[in-house]
């Protein structure tokens, strides 16, 4: 099983923290590492041999990219993005999985063009750091915000 699907088979268990509502077509869950504040991730409930948006079929697509809008404006709205970054990647891991980032000025500090561009242009190092690791209440107040705004939207 994939490193995703380790992590959907601990929210079916109830033990996985990082949980915060299960959608039609995926799990919403809690990025591990919050340099970007607020940093969401939208999990594929399937994986088997589905791994590219295109492999799926067209109902089911439509759902899952609508849901991951409705995602992505709880996160904005729940963190004060001023921008979303959409990333669906998957070459480490090629299970279906949206990351979503909410940006604010500054926290690329003055990596990229002038400290502005995308999440990526920040330093893996630092944005993985075990400083900024999500933990306790910290953890708990960041599901109640985003949990709040999906409510409001579903
Ligand atoms: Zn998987």
């Amino acid at each position: 099983m994939c490193l995703i699907g380790e992590r959907i088979e601990m929210i079916k268990k109830g033990e996985n923290p990082y949980f915060v509502k299960e959608l039609n077509t995926g799990y919403v869950v809690i990025g591990d590492n919050q340099h970007f504040y607020g940093y969401t991730l939208f999990l594929y409930k399937n994986h088997g041999n589905k791994t590219e948006l295109f492999h799926l079929a067209k109902a089911e697509k439509a759902k899952f990219l609508e849901e991951m809008t409705i995602v992505a404006e709880a996160v904005s709205k729940a963190f004060d993005a001023e921008k979303m970054n959409y990333e669906l990647l998957g070459m480490g891991d090629a299970h279906l999985h949206w990351h979503l980032f909410p940006k604010i000025s500054g926290d690329i500090e003055n990596y990229g063009n002038n400290g502005k561009g995308p999440v990526w242009w920040y330093p893996m190092e630092k944005m993985y750091s075990d400083d900024n690791r999500i933990i306790g209440e910290q953890l708990l107040e960041m599901k109640r915000k985003l949990l709040k705004e999906l409510d409001k939207l579903l």
